[in-house]
């Protein structure tokens, strides 16, 4: 590392907190050693009460950018001069793109989804899918998925804290994009199982099936999922969520959440760097 950095290394962010045990700083870090790209990515505690003074930080300091997460994904857009369409509807910003002296906003998680789904060669635009979750995930997939161009989303939550985002969500898409949404209590098993039904895909964007919801679904039973329906899950950890397990018990064809948080990253890293990320590499040092 000490003979990588020069005085010409440019500087890019991550402020979360808590953060330390955040894969991003490897993941990109060794992204570029690998391409030999002059740029170190560092982890900084940042929390909503020092969010204001980094980002005037990263513009004094001319960095290249930052991710951003938790406390200061819905909160950062205030201290931005511009926001990306996906990260106005979503309400949330996960880089910052410092573009010579204007920060632009952007939420990368959806892109990443959809990048993941292609790289898995599923195409979902122009058909309909039926996903549940309606926090931040969830939200970001939605609104990506609508604006990329799916046909026709049957969201689904319980009714927690969570629901009043997902009127919200569901109107902004329905009023600024082509994509017809509809939102339907979790709790309505048999309208979920019609949903997924008509569905070329089922996604779940919620944390059931990682700790403490380990090994627990809210899919009933077999019955709702068929062979050639798509199922996927933002949870990576494990890699095999019970519903990713009944799904391929079925025969469907699956993703895990591990190439949503890869090409979520790999996203940014472009806008940061105006590289690819080697994709291929990553996922040899990820998995
Ligand atoms: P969040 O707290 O913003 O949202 C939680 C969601 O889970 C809400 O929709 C809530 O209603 C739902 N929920 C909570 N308990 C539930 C239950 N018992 N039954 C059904 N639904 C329930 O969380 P988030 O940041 O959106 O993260 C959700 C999941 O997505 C986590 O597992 C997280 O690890 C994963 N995630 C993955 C990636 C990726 O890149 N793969 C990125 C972000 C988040």
């Amino acid at each position: 590392m000490a003979e990588r950095i020069t005085g010409h290394t440019e500087l890019i962010g991550l402020m979360a907190y808590p953060i330390r045990h955040s894969s991003s700083p490897a993941m990109h870090n060794e992204a570029f050693a690998y391409l030999g790209l002059d740029y170190a990515y560092l982890a900084f505690e940042v929390d909503n009460d020092t969010l204001e003074d980094a980002v005037k930080g990263l513009r004094a300091l001319k960095m290249v950018g930052s991710n951003v997460s938790m406390p200061n994904k819905t909160v950062v857009h205030k201290y931005l001069d511009e926001l990306s369409p996906a990260a106005e509807l979503c309400g949330a910003v996960n880089t910052i793109v410092n573009d010579n002296g204007k920060l632009i906003g952007h939420i990368t998680d959806g892109i990443g989804y959809m990048k993941a789904l292609k790289d898995n060669d599923i195409d979902v635009i122009g058909k309909k899918m039926t996903i549940v979750g309606a926090g931040g995930a969830a939200t970001a997939i939605e609104v990506q998925a609508a604006l990329d161009g799916v046909a026709e989303m049957s969201i689904f939550n319980v009714r927690d804290k969570f629901w009043a985002n997902a009127e919200e969500t569901v109107k902004k898409i329905n009023e600024r994009t082509n994509c017809k949404v509809t939102l339907y209590d979790l709790a309505d098993l048999d309208k979920l199982k019609e949903e997924i039904a008509d569905s070329y895909l089922f996604a779940n964007a919620t944390g059931m099936g990682m700790k403490p919801l380990e090994g627990q679904t809210y899919i009933p039973d077999k019955s709702f999922f068929r062979p050639d329906l798509i199922v996927t899950d933002v949870v990576y950890a494990p890699r095999e969520t019970a519903m990713l397990k009944m799904a391929k018990e079925v025969g469907c064809k699956t993703m895990n959440g591990l190439g949503m948080m890869l090409f979520q990253g790999a996203a940014a890293f472009e806008m940061w760097t105006g590289k690819e990320m080697p994709i291929e590499h990553m996922k040899e040092v990820l998995d």
